[in-house]
């Protein structure tokens, strides 16, 4: 059987030929090992390979691994990284037990995130999603509705805003999955042009690492090449 820490060589390999191919430095790009519907017992595996940063998408689901992983191994010191949808009334806990946050894509969140940080943390480190492939059913702001949005949330004392975070419609020819994540590349920059201070693209999963990395993704979200298939309860 193949092991988490096999997978996990096998996707920093991965990261490390796109990034030469790429001509960017390997270490230029991070990798954040999704473990979602997996148990602390998988993040236990992948941190004891070395992994220590770890996306997770359902809230409640979160804390409770988290806190299993602290009972098991208490001096083990992980980055947790909230990737999923977030509802209004969920902030606080977000907040007060997560180190970055992905998926941030209206004021009004980034607000209540800012206002519920507990002032002993460092300011929560945001990414604002953005639907680049304008889907409807997708969460993310607009793109017109970026440059407004990243300036509000840039002056909020207690987040950081890193930069963009996008997932985009499925393609599965390399060239095709480039057209969006170049798309929030550009994005990207024009932030930066406009002056702020931002050194995070999120983009890139398990079936198009390498087109993320070929765009300049700096932190790869990667679940089902590490972790394997996912099974969602019924
Ligand atoms: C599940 C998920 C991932 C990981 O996707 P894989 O295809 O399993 O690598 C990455 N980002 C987000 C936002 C996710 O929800």
């Amino acid at each position: 059987m193949v092991s988490i820490s096999q997978n996990l060589q096998a996707v920093r390999q991965r990261i490390d030929a796109a990034a030469a191919s790429a001509l960017r430095a390997p270490q230029s790009v991070s990798l954040l090992a999704v473990s979602k519907t997996f148990g602390a017992d998988a993040v236990i595996a992948a941190a004891q390979a070395g992994q220590r940063a770890f996306g997770e998408n359902y809230l409640q689901e979160a804390l409770d691994k988290m806190a299993a992983v602290r009972a098991a191994h208490p001096g083990l010191l992980l980055e947790w990284h909230f990737i999923g949808p977030i509802q209004s009334n969920k902030t606080r806990p977000i907040a007060e037990n997560f180190d970055w946050v992905h998926s941030v894509d209206r004021e009004k969140i980034a607000q209540r995130l800012n206002d519920q940080r507990p002032a002993d943390l460092p300011p929560l480190n945001v990414c604002l999603q953005v639907n680049i492939s304008g889907e409807d059913s997708k969460s993310g702001a607009a793109p017109g509705d970026v440059p407004e949005l990243a300036r509000r949330i840039s002056v909020m004392p207690r987040l950081r805003l890193r930069g963009l975070m996008t997932i985009p419609e499925p393609a599965d020819d390399p060239q095709e999955q480039r057209v969006p994540l170049r798309r929030l590349r550009e994005l990207q920059t024009l932030l930066q042009d406009q002056g702020l201070n931002l050194d995070t693209l999120s983009m890139g999963m398990s079936s198009d690492l390498e087109a993320a990395v070929a765009e300049g993704a700096t932190i790869v979200r990667i679940g089902t090449a590490i972790f394997g298939h996912r099974h969602y309860a019924t």
